[in-house]
């Protein structure tokens, strides 16, 4: 058998029986809840950090390998959320551009998931425009002292550590950035939730540095290289399954929650219509994991697959909102929980706005994908 298959068949049995369908809420997508048990069992597999060298506790496996898990475990709505960032891009990033102190040190816990990690890039007057970050980190004895806000950071409250992009220098916008990994229990670091649109307020917070101390041995790469490091590892972020599956389970349980409405003309038209994007979104996805293989570093190419991808993940919600035509249960009992299908178009409305924003806006993509096509 192709070991690409046989690696998917064997991710399948693991989840068919570690989280048999029932037993667990399903996540949609990459906003799967955090369960650092669960990382934990994967990691026992070697599923995390795939693509780290043995030496750092890897399996000094391929980029597309860690296409077939992940797109394995998004389609299943697996509880990601512990690794999710460490995973897709902080060994990735230490491998490019960690010393080897930093490799040895952070790479070995990432690929066993002890370690969740959340992204510091955006700040209230800087979200697409990166190259206004006002966080600022001046240099101090053994280390430097950072201040500053960042805002909408995912997972900040179950992080340990926070990738954080600041201004280490003055000059030109897009020079003086570096990146530091903050340590979320450092003193001056103050977490506070931002309640998001289904009122949960555990994904979502604001982070404020005041001052806070960090090691000049959790600098990663030279200092006022920031910028350049953000753009390189862009092709990580946005092109993966993450970017257009998660939609896959709300159209599966449709269609065993709804047949009749499925089987009709209609709605298996737009089933056909919907597993082709699929397929060509995959089969775009997967391109580029394979030409980071090749040492590639096809940023527009995933920009326009962040673009195609999020459109589709929010027309996929749309369309079964329109065919439904009925308002969604809002019965929250928990004795009498409405239906997974009923759950899930519920979740997907309220998070699917946010797919063509977090990760770079639309409009940001098409830009991108523009200018490094042209
Ligand atoms: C669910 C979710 C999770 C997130 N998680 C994180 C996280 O973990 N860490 C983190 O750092 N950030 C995170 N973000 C923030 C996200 O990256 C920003 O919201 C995003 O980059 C947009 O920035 P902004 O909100 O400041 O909007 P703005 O940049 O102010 O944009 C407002 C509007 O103007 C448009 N626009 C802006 N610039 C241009 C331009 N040059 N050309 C054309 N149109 C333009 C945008 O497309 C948008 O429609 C998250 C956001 C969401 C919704």
């Amino acid at each position: 058998m192709d070991p690409e298959v046989s690696l998917r068949e064997q991710v399948r049995a693991v989840l068919a029986e570690a989280l048999p369908r029932g037993t667990f809420d399903p996540g949609l997508g990459m906003v799967g809840p955090v369960d650092p048990e669960f990382s934990a069992a994967l990691a026992e597999h070697g599923w995390i950090g795939m693509a780290v060298p043995t030496r750092y506790g890897g399996r000094d496996a391929t980029a597309v390998d860690r296409f077939v898990v992940v797109e394995e475990l998004l389609r299943w709505g697996a509880p990601v959320g512990h690794h999710w960032i460490a995973d897709r891009q902080i060994a990735p990033v230490l491998l490019r551009f960690g010393t080897e102190e930093q490799k040895m040190r952070l790479l070995p816990p990432i690929c066993r998931a002890e370690l969740c990690f959340c992204i510091g890039m955006s700040e209230p007057d800087a979200g697409s425009d990166l190259a206004s970050v006002r966080t600022r980190a001046i240099a101090v004895d053994g280390g430097w002292r950072v201040t500053g806000t960042k805002v909408w950071t995912s997972n900040a409250m179950s992080a340990d550590f926070m990738i954080t992009l600041c201004r280490t220098g003055d000059g030109a916008r897009h020079h003086g950035l570096s990146r530091l990994l903050i340590d979320m229990r450092s003193p001056g670091l103050t977490i506070t939730p931002i309640r998001f649109l289904d009122g949960s307020t555990d994904h979502f917070a604001q982070v404020v540095l005041d001052e806070v101390f960090v090691p000049t041995n959790m600098v990663i790469g030279e200092i006022g290289s920031g910028w350049a490091q953000n753009t390189s590892e862009l092709a990580f972020e946005r092109s993966g399954p993450d970017r257009w599956i998660s939609s896959f389970l709300l159209v599966e349980e449709f269609m065993r929650a709804e047949p009749a409405l499925a089987a009709s003309r209609d709605g298996s038209r737009w089933i056909g219509e919907v597993v082709a994007q699929y397929w060509v979104l995959r089969r775009l996805s997967l391109a580029v994991a394979r030409s980071i293989d090749a040492g590639q570093e096809p940023a527009a190419q995933a920009a326009l697959i962040k673009e195609m991808g999020t459109r589709f993940e929010q027309d996929v919600v749309n369309t079964l909102r329109e065919m439904l035509d009925r308002e969604l249960l809002c019965d929250v009992s928990r004795d009498r929980p409405p239906p997974l299908f009923e759950r899930l178009l519920r979740r997907a409305v309220l998070h699917s706005p946010s797919y063509t924003i977090r990760g770079g806006t639309t409009e940001v993509m098409r830009s991108v994908a523009a200018k490094g096509l042209a």
